[in-house]
């Protein structure tokens, strides 16, 4: 006799049963599995929309793989990547080096819960989930690779999270947290809720947007591929905070105001600059800003709503923070570039003019930034990368690790708190009101600086830069057409009055 799909999908997808001589709770201790911990009962009516079977899965999976060799082959050679204007190559080689390795983290973390998630559909949706994020690693590793022999910045992609550089130790200290670290109730809501469904979008729909319009097809094809696997295993985390909210609500609405604020650093630097720095200006559709409202705030709000959660507290400082944040981090960056494995552009003219007019709000505060480096290009002429330089190392957040870009060009936002005799620093309110919540997780952790004080790493920026980031001069990050502008070379710079 043969069995229809839908009588034997549930045998296949969702298969619990009762124990009859070990104890639930040893079977999924609380530790691991997570809390609030119930009886498999109480999590009986579990599910999620898209009720693959393995099977299925395989097929659909193939025709992707399939898909992706394809474009490939017509336009995934270092030839086609050398068409590209040189921003956007630093888009890719900031995209490659923080998403892959952290995506090979998210395997860890799903099969933690294709073993320990309390209910059989859960664990077979992460079973899947595992498998997706391992093709996310060796995708783009494998697609990069071809280019490191002629652009050697291109090894961080896989190489950043081995090294001790600042981005590194940001990216693991949230990454490790988030993937490695959680159990598989937190890693529900904090990468399959709150990253997967509230801020992948922005960076794998939002980014392809922008590839297709720069005309890069192989990355278009390689995120959106990405992209299709994420909407799926994402809906893991929405029956998994239903049952949370249901439980423990206070708890849901810790983790959903945790996992937000860190997320968006991330995202704030990653999308951020690529989207209003280092797309070239033709080709840019939206501001991040403008990415941020309609992909991320209204359906984050709507879905927030929906749970009967509250918006995170720290809301107007969030939303404040959209005009800022990565704006700060930006000219933070490429004025310690080379701390980087990409290069930076100067914003000229165009540049400024664009983002005066989506940034009205902000802008203002930041054009005599790049007003001050541009004059100093003028006087050291082209070449001469260290006169627009930072010299001595700067402060990092002691919790996120970036550095201290929350305030604002006129309002320091840093909080300094005396934690068991050390001083720490945090770049904003909510970084330091996560810290003191679970202040166990991250006391033994040391910024930079620390290590500085410490001895473990130099205090002298270069070698700092080649010894402990693991940065050589041809690697580490420059002007990208090392200050020889043409609307620099033709006069003063926009809106300086010299
Ligand atoms: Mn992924
Ligand atoms: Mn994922």
């Amino acid at each position: 006799m043969r069995l229809l799909r839908h009588e034997w999908l549930d045998l296949a997808r969702k298969l619990d049963w009762s124990y009859s001589y070990v104890q639930e709770r040893s079977v999924f201790p609380e530790a691991i599995s997570g809390r609030p911990w119930l009886e498999q009962a109480a999590w009986e009516d579990w599910d999620e929309p898209y009720r693959t079977s393995f099977g299925e899965y395989v097929s659909a999976q193939h025709e992707k793989e399939a898909s992706i060799v394809a474009v490939r082959e017509a336009v995934g050679r270092v030839g086609d990547f050398a068409r590209h204007d040189r921003a956007w190559l630093s888009a890719l080689k900031l995209h490659g080096a923080t998403l892959p390795l952290a995506e090979f983290a998210a395997v860890i973390g799903n099969l933690r819960a294709a073993r320990f998630g309390r209910d059989g559909a859960w664990r077979t949706m992460a079973a899947l989930g595992a498998l997706d994020e391992l093709r996310h690693t060796q995708i783009p590793l494998a697609v990069l690779h071809d280019l490191v022999a002629w652009d050697a910045q291109f090894d961080f992609t896989h190489r950043l999270f081995h090294t001790d550089g600042w981005v590194a130790i940001a990216a693991r200290h949230f990454a490790d947290e988030l993937l490695l670290g959680s159990n598989p109730v937190e890693f529900a809501v904090a990468t399959n809720f709150v990253f997967e469904t509230g801020f992948t979008n922005l960076q794998f729909v939002g980014l392809s947007a922008v590839a297709h319009a720069v005309g890069d097809r192989m990355f278009e094809k390689m995120v959106q591929s990405i992209q299709t696997d994420e909407a799926r295993h994402a809906q893991i985390g929405g029956p998994v905070l239903r049952k949370l909210c249901e439980h423990d609500h206070a708890y849901a609405q810790f983790l959903v105001d945790k996992w937000f604020w860190r997320s968006f650093h991330f995202f704030a630097v990653v999308t951020g600059f690529a989207m209003d720095y280092l797309t070239p200006l033709p080709h840019r559709k939206q501001s991040f800003r403008e990415f941020m409202d309609e992909w991320v705030l209204g359906q984050f709000e709507r879905t927030l709503r929906e749970y009967g959660l509250a918006r995170p507290y720290y809301w107007d400082e969030f939303l404040a923070s959209l005009d800022y944040y990565h704006h700060q981090a930006y000219a933070s960056a490429y004025t310690y570039r080379a701390t980087m494995w990409f290069d930076f552009t100067l914003p000229g003219p165009e540049e400024r003019a664009w983002l005066a007019e989506k940034y009205p709000q902000s802008w203002p505060e930041f054009a005599p930034v790049w007003e001050r480096i541009s004059a100093r290009w003028q006087a050291a002429g082209p070449d001469v990368e260290w006169f627009t330089h930072g010299v001595t190392p700067i402060g990092f957040c002691s919790l996120c690790q970036f550095p201290l870009c929350a305030g604002t060009p006129r309002r320091n936002a840093a909080r300094v708190v005396e934690h068991e005799g050390r001083r720490l620093i945090f770049c904003s309110e909510p970084c330091r009101h996560f810290f003191e919540q679970e202040p166990e997780r991250y006391a033994a952790h040391e910024t930079v600086v620390e290590r500085i004080l410490a001895g473990k790493a130099p205090a002298n920026l270069i070698a700092l830069v080649r010894d402990y980031f693991g940065l050589s001069e041809d690697l580490w990050g420059k002007d990208a057409v090392h200050g020889r502008y043409d609307w620099l070379a033709g006069g003063a710079a926009p809106g300086s009055a010299e």
